[in-house]
């Protein structure tokens, strides 16, 4: 297995680099990558959303680090929202509140050795930042930009993909095939059929509710894996993570001034 939480070290990955070589470097942008260790399907492994997402944090930081000599992320965060899908066996769940308290600590951290661009890189969609971050960049003198890495490239979903997914689907099962193939048992796959609400407005999506994936159906998943290959998690993964780096070299660059982040 290409071990993907430390592949590629470097002074832009907070595990493993010494002090020796943050000290030689004046950091500018953190990453702080949030996860869940959690079902998905049959076939995946739990550790998922742990995997893909170091993956996608190391390599943004890596490329960015190239460019600017000051990004780095810091380990990943792997428990998450997860109290809907104690259904199945071993689900750690960690509240929003608890996640958000741990988060505030790490950001107070960071800006006590000067690091006031944060981003965070989210690979969970149980986890939601929205209101965390609003409340924390009015109470602190910070910057904090949200991205769920897998929302990245989806104008580009169906050139590669030829069905949705939003749970453990083609989609996850495809990055999964590039990243950690050994982990994968695609011969125990379910159909990741979901059942459907009683109500239109569910359906419709114009109102929504949390799903407790116990009632979805039996292998926790919604979406369908058939057709995941390597190929196309890694067409995914190129686009997201070439976008993202780019992003971090941009803010990486980017003094922070009295209109930041907006235009002058
Ligand atoms: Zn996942």
């Amino acid at each position: 297995m290409n071990n993907n939480l430390y592949s590629q070290s470097g002074p832009w990955q907070l595990l493993t680099a010494s002090m020796g070589q943050l000290k030689k470097y004046k950091y500018e942008v953190a990453v702080i990558s949030t996860s869940a260790t959690e079902a998905h399907n049959q076939h995946l492994p739990e550790g998922q959303d742990v995997l893909h997402t170091s993956y996608v944090a190391n390599e943004v930081a890596r490329i960015a680090f190239e460019q600017t000599q000051s990004v780095i992320a810091l380990p990943i965060i792997p428990f998450g929202v997860d109290c809907n899908l104690m259904a199945f066996p071993l689900t750690v769940h960690i509240s929003q509140d608890t996640l958000n308290l741990v988060l505030l600590d790490i950001i107070k951290s960071l800006m006590s050795h000067g690091i006031r661009k944060i981003v965070i890189l989210n690979g969970h969609g149980g986890n939601d930042f929205g209101p965390f971050v609003r409340q924390t960049q009015c109470d602190l003198d910070v910057h904090l930009f949200v991205c769920h890495w897998w929302k990245v490239a989806m104008d580009c979903y169906d050139q590669i993909f030829d069905r949705p997914d939003d749970h453990a689907g083609q989609m996850e099962t495809s990055v999964g095939l590039e990243l950690f193939p050994d982990l994968i048992e695609l011969d125990t796959a379910g159909d990741g059929i979901a059942r459907k609400y009683r109500f239109e407005a569910l359906e419709k999506g114009w109102a929504k509710t949390s799903r407790d994936f116990g009632k979805v159906n039996p292998n926790c998943a919604c979406g369908d894996p058939n057709g995941a290959t390597a190929e196309k998690g890694r067409q995914y993964l190129d686009i997201a993570v070439g976008r993202i780096a780019e992003f971090l070299i941009q803010l990486a660059n980017e003094p922070i001034d009295a209109d930041f982040p907006h235009e002058k």
